[in-house]
């Protein structure tokens, strides 16, 4: 399959994404994908792998890290090489249309050319675009040039533009990957047994399949592995051959906010539920495979065994002998060894993170396991919280200050769950965790947020249930006192159905003087001309300067933790949008700055439709205070 053939269908979506984008054509994206896997399934099916990671703009599965996201310098430099122009007079254009795949694409097709460049193969592009992202050593900046280019004095028509934001790490296609996991179920029975179904029958094979996928996705984050099994065995025997497997991460499970004991005890009427302490430290999804090798994932699947070489040590010794494999759900928490206690979140944050030398480390961490989901080769995904809970204690032993298990208690005494709350917080932890713990309501579900798992962090009580996570989008000179570092900052929230960050408000408060320093000495390295094209904002909070959201770059991954005293609906802001009010956004009122997080990419920022649910659940709405723009210094 040619290139030109696979880009041409996300050609109809982009202008679908990027036109006239509203809710109900997600639909008409999942048709437009569906039938186009299923071309690709009848004709080349040996590149539907390559062609459902072009469209999600990977290259392998999250877990093994490799990834594109070339900077901008290096794409404008294999522009300019690849059409004969300029460096400069590309990126005057990139200033002046600030999209470097439009430019790309106007070069290329202003370009003569003798010949016409053979067309480029799909098993072609996604070859060099992975060695492209494995580039390293000596010289690797001109040898990605030169592929880049390459590939770029090949391109037809629109070609060049997909490629170039391929390369960027952001395609715009209005693509979110649940889509794709419907387009593949859809495709797949449709290619194989559509003819042969009445038109219900149909219906009910493809919720199945979908359902079917989808779980199997969520147990093996894997495309490699999955692709090559659905082709051969279909989708109704996919759970045979695709199963939770240690080595791979799964997609680890996610809490609801809560803001009262009594939201609680009214969830969880007339179900038996357990509290747990929820420790302050990061998550850690920690792997034995049979032949005894030792691996750690955190809360996004990467792979953290070199930042935890303690750890592998830690849990060998708690593993009793006959835990031969298993996967392990936990907390890794700063630990103070001649105290005994936790110590706070920041401490572990001073950690390094890349090429951690045992005898170096000086920030010591005790393993909390809460959860065991893998053990001795079967999965106890289905299995209730109780019985994985017994295994759990069954399978390991306390290492005093290396690893134990979280603290728990069962009762439905209002009482006696405030006094464990009070005794969290004394104990330097962030709250509660309450999870059903009986029937089948209590079975772990894998990258759900989900009701079966309530957070009640200590300080929710009196304000929005729960902290967000913002992107920083721009920012305001600083006067007075703050002369020199920026004033305030403009934060966003992400919607992944949209691809685009929503502005939520302006946050000037919360800062050390420390913080205003790093802050702006890291933000000034990724200042951009102006907005990019999926940034959401009103006029009105236009900042002084704007900032690449900053995973494009290849830097840490950034997201703002920030509390606020709760939310109203803004005629300025745009998060949410569409979704509490046809036009209107929502606002946090009195941000506060609590911590930068390096576990959580821009994308992985709290979404629009968490701030909605965020809104809707708050019991006595502030109204519309304003524009909603209570920021202060
Ligand atoms: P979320 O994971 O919900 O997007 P977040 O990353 O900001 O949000 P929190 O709101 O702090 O995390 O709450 C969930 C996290 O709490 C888990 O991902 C896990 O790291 C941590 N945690 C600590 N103790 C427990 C426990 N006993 N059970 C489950 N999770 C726990």
């Amino acid at each position: 399959m040619t290139f030109s053939a696979a880009k041409s269908a996300d050609r109809v979506r982009s202008d679908i994404g990027e036109a006239t984008w509203k809710k109900g054509e997600e639909l008409i994206i999942l048709d437009y994908l569906t039938s186009f896997l299923r071309n690709v399934i009848d004709t080349t099916p040996e590149n539907l792998l390559e062609v459902v990671y072009l469209c999600i703009n990977r290259l392998c599965p999250q877990y093994d890290g490799l990834e594109l996201g070339i900077g901008e310098t290096i794409l404008m430099k294999a522009v300019a090489s690849a059409t004969g122009r300029a460096l400069s007079k590309v990126k005057a254009d990139v200033e002046q249309h600030g999209d470097l795949g439009l430019v790309a694409q106007a070069s290329r097709s202003n370009q003569p050319t003798m010949f016409a460049p053979k067309p480029l193969t799909v098993t072609k592009v996604f070859k060099t675009l992975k060695e492209i992202a494995s580039t390293t050593g000596g010289s690797s900046m001109q040898r990605k040039i030169d592929k880049i280019s390459f590939l770029l004095v090949s391109c037809k028509g629109s070609e060049a533009k997909y490629l170039t934001r391929s390369l960027e790490g952001k395609l715009r296609i209005g693509l979110a990957e649940q889509t794709v996991l419907v387009a593949l179920a859809h495709s797949i029975v449709l290619s194989k047994e559509g003819p042969s179904l009445s038109k219900e029958q149909l219906e009910t094979k493809l919720t199945e399949a979908t359902g079917i996928i989808k779980s199997v996705y969520s147990e093996l984050p894997s495309y490699d592995l999955i692709i090559p099994k659905l082709l051969e065995h279909g989708v109704e025997q996919l759970h045979e051959h695709c199963k939770l497997t240690a080595g791979i991460p799964v997609k680890p499970m996610l809490a609801h906010p809560t803001k009262s004991l009594t939201e609680v005890l009214n969830r969880f009427e007339g179900h038996v539920f357990t509290c747990e302490f929820k420790y302050d430290g990061e998550r850690a999804q920690i792997h034995q495979m049979g032949d005894g090798e030792i691996m750690v994932f955190s809360r996004n699947s990467e792979n953290m065994s070199a930042k935890y070489p303690d750890i592998l040590d830690k849990l060998s010794k708690a593993a009793k002998p006959d835990t031969k494999s298993f996967i392990l759900d936990c907390e890794a928490v700063a630990w103070d060894r001649e105290k005994k206690t936790i110590l706070p979140f920041q401490v572990l944050s001073t950690r390094k993170r890349k090429d951690v030398k045992e005898e170096d480390i000086k920030v010591q961490v005790c393993v909390f396991a809460f959860d065991l989901l893998f053990l001795n080769g079967r999965s106890l995904l289905q299995e209730p919280l109780v019985e994985r809970r017994k295994l759990l204690h069954d399978s390991f032993t306390i290492v005093e200050g290396d690893f134990t298990f979280a603290k728990a208690m069962t009762t439905n005494s209002v009482e006696e769950i405030q006094t464990f709350l009070d005794e969290s917080v004394a104990g330097f932890c962030e709250g509660l965790m309450v999870k059903t713990l009986e029937g089948t309501e209590a079975s772990y579900e894998p990258s759900k947020r989900s009701r079966n798992w309530l957070k009640v962090k200590k300080d929710y009580i009196s304000g929005i249930g729960d902290s967000l996570d913002l992107v920083v989008i721009g920012a305001y000179q600083g006067r007075g006192k703050r002369t020199g570092v920026y004033g305030g900052y403009l934060l966003a929230c992400y919607d992944p159905d949209r691809e685009e960050y929503q502005s939520i408000c302006k946050i000037g408060t919360g800062f050390s003087e420390a913080n205003l320093e790093t802050h702006h000495k890291f933000l000034q390295e990724h200042i951009i001309p102006g907005p990019k094209k999926y940034y959401s904002y009103g006029e009105g909070t236009k900042p002084d300067v704007w900032f690449a959201p900053v995973q494009f770059i290849l830097s840490p991954r950034k997201v703002w933790e920030v509390k606020a005293a709760d939310l109203s609906v803004s005629p300025v802001y745009k998060a949410a949008v569409g979704i509490v009010d046809n036009s209107k956004g929502i606002s946090l009122r009195f941000p506060r700055f609590i911590r930068v997080r390096e576990d959580k990419s821009p994308e992985e920022a709290t979404a629009s439709d968490q701030v909605a649910e965020m809104y809707n659940s708050q019991k006595i709405n502030a109204g519309e205070a304003g524009n909603g723009d209570d920021f202060e210094y």
